[in-house]
């Protein structure tokens, strides 16, 4: 197939655990530049693995979204109705002899010594090498909590690498990475591995305090036969600040569309003063989407965090 004629998709992809910040809102931005500049559609899929029932608090981000002009194609992608093809994803690396269970809780973790080359924080491998009478024991001892499923990573591979779009070529940590936990949720690497490859997501751009689990999901895509890069490509943006230095959070003020229109700032205002944030509009200009779309051009993205202070609106 010509991947000219076949362009793929970008997406934008939150956890409906309460109101977009500008922070949110400015990746979402970003994510959506990167697709409709380079002609792939943009999906959007809520990640409610852990929060089912915030329900509404999806909508009232997806509501946020337009009013600033960000458009999506076809429906939105609740994580929750993907949990068959998450176990499938389970099945298979299972049926590869990749799957183990784990009964290890935080505190053994910390507590067992760590294997000599393995990456701080890394999973000690206390489980990965137990006998069937040994699991069955541990299982026993830890009822009725159930065991959470850990992959089985290559041995002695402890890092692996990708070429960002943002961060230029990023070397991160792989291990044992839990699949499952044990009160039976699917874990987020495995959930936006097996989802992004299914909707045809070929652009993944988002904040790069996730550029740390990427090395994690490349090698899942990797042993469950789906796409990698370069076929894949990552955008890991700069965070938004806030007056303190440090991520921005609702505590530092009007920060969600809500906050800012009570305060007398309009949804296409704050656009303008993202899009001013972005260097595709001089302070106070009014943009549209589709200006913002001819003037982005991602070498140009800022490479710094930017800190938003009240003065920024
Ligand atoms: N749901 C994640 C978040 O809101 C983002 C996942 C992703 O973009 O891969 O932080």
């Amino acid at each position: 197939m010509n991947s000219h004629l076949t362009p793929g998709a970008g997406r934008y992809a939150p956890s409906p655990s309460g109101e977009l910040h500008l922070g949110n809102l400015r990746t979402a931005l970003i994510a959506w530049l990167f697709a409709r500049g380079s002609g792939r559609r943009f999906l959007l899929r809520v990640e409610d693995l852990d929060r089912a029932r915030d329900a509404g608090t999806a909508d009232a981000q997806l509501a946020d979204l337009s009013a600033l002009g960000i458009d999506w194609d076809g429906e939105v992608v609740l994580q929750t109705t993907r949990a068959a093809a998450h176990e499938a994803a389970i099945a298979q690396l299972s049926s590869a002899g990749l799957v183990y269970e784990c009964t290890c809780t935080r505190k053994d973790i910390l507590a067992a010594p760590t294997a000599p080359h393995a990456p701080p924080g890394a999973y000690p491998g206390t489980c990965r090498d137990l006998t069937e009478a040994e699991r069955a024991a541990a299982r026993q001892r830890i009822a009725p909590r159930l065991p959470a499923l850990r992959l089985r990573a290559p041995a002695g591979e402890t890092g692996l690498g990708f070429d960002d779009l943002v961060l230029g070529h990023v070397v991160g940590d792989i291990d044992d990475l839990v699949l499952k936990r044990g009160d039976g949720t699917v874990a987020y690497n495995l959930a936006v591995v097996v989802d992004d490859a299914a909707m045809g997501v070929d652009q993944i751009v988002r904040g790069d305090d996730l550029a740390s689990s990427t090395p994690r999901q490349i090698l899942l895509q990797g042993l469950l036969g789906l796409p990698t890069p370069p076929k894949v490509s990552y955008a890991h943006v700069p965070l938004v600040l806030g007056p303190t230095g440090a991520r921005l959070a609702k505590r530092d003020g009007a920060v969600t569309l809500r906050d800012l229109a009570a305060a007398g700032t309009s949804a296409g205002e704050v656009r303008a003063m993202l899009a001013t944030s972005l260097g595709l509009a001089e302070p106070g200009e009014s943009v549209t989407p589709d200006q913002l779309v001819e003037r982005f051009d991602p070498a140009a993205l800022p490479r710094e965090p930017w800190v938003w202070g009240p003065a920024s609106a």
